[in-house]
């Protein structure tokens, strides 16, 4: 089992849209994956059709469970969505852990020891984070084998980005080891200057931590989230799976695949 983290303090830049995407891709491949939604507001968990209402005993119920020392129930927690995808759900309590348990001891392993439990049971972990740096982040950081830190291509985001290469450097001290990271340039429009100009500034300042392959703007992301399955489910040789593809290849070690010919580019001009 291969545990991924998807984090930015920014939100808006993808990351649950990345997480969806990967884990479906890595799904095609063979092999169960685990989504793991560790933000109070519950996109992930919405996009797979999911109520985070009610689902009280996904993420929080367990984070709970262990902080008070009683048991957990990992894979009982865990729900199987039509998309194929296994998910831990989150619920808007989530956002209360920081302030109930914060400051306690080993905090920081919960999500290590949850997980530590189902790593039989599947091929990859796919980790949703929050917005923001606090507890649930640092559990994600903390136990990942990988990070991926989706970077929307314009200006502010930039910003957004030393923030969180900051906060990675803390975890690091802690960790006592550098944490594998991947920069991924997200909502990339070719046509734009602000586009192309902040994936300049990226190159400039992170090539080696940069993905090859930028993932474009391609609004059939709206439609697979309204149909609550990954972007290649719905649309496989769409421009934005194939950014996707060439993401997973890079985080496994591959060459990017060859891109698809897609039906309006082969017709005649
Ligand atoms: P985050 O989890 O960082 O807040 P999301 O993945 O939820 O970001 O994306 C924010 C919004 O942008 C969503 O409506 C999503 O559908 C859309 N989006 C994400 N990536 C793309 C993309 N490459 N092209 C077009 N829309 C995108
Ligand atoms: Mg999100």
């Amino acid at each position: 089992m291969t545990i991924f983290a998807i984090a930015n303090q920014k939100g808006g830049v993808g990351k649950t849209t990345t997480a969806v995407s990967l884990a479906g891709l890595a799904a095609e491949r063979g092999g169960r994956q685990l989504l793991v939604d560790l933000d109070p507001q519950g996109s992930l968990t919405s996009y797979l059709r999911c109520d985070p209402e009610r689902s009280e005993g996904g993420a929080y119920g367990q984070f709970c469970a262990a902080a008070e020392g009683k048991p957990a129930d990992v894979a009982g927690a865990i729900v199987s969505t039509a998309a194929g995808l296994d998910l831990l759900p989150a619920h808007p309590a989530l956002a209360t852990l920081e302030r109930r348990f914060g400051t306690r001891p080993g905090m920081g392993r919960v999500l290590a020891g949850l997980l530590a439990a189902v790593r039989d049971d599947y091929a990859h972990v796919w980790i949703d984070c929050p917005p923001t740096l606090g507890l649930l982040m640092i559990n994600a950081l903390a136990v990942c084998e990988q990070l991926v830190i989706p970077v929307q291509t314009e200006f502010l985001a930039l910003k957004g980005l030393e923030r969180m290469l900051a906060s990675l450097a803390m975890v690091e001290r802690s960790r006592g080891a550098p944490v594998p990271h991947r920069i991924v340039p997200t909502l990339f429009d070719r046509r734009t200057r602000a586009s192309l100009d902040a994936l300049d500034a990226l190159h400039f300042q992170h090539r080696s931590r940069m993905t090859a392959e930028p993932i474009p703007v391609d609004t059939r992301f709206r439609a697979a989230s309204e149909a609550g399955v990954p972007l290649s489910q719905l649309e496989p040789a769409s421009r934005g799976a194939y950014g996707y593809r060439c993401l997973l290849a890079d985080l496994l070690g591959e060459p990017s695949p060859p891109a698809p010919v897609r039906a309006e580019e082969a017709l005649p001009a």
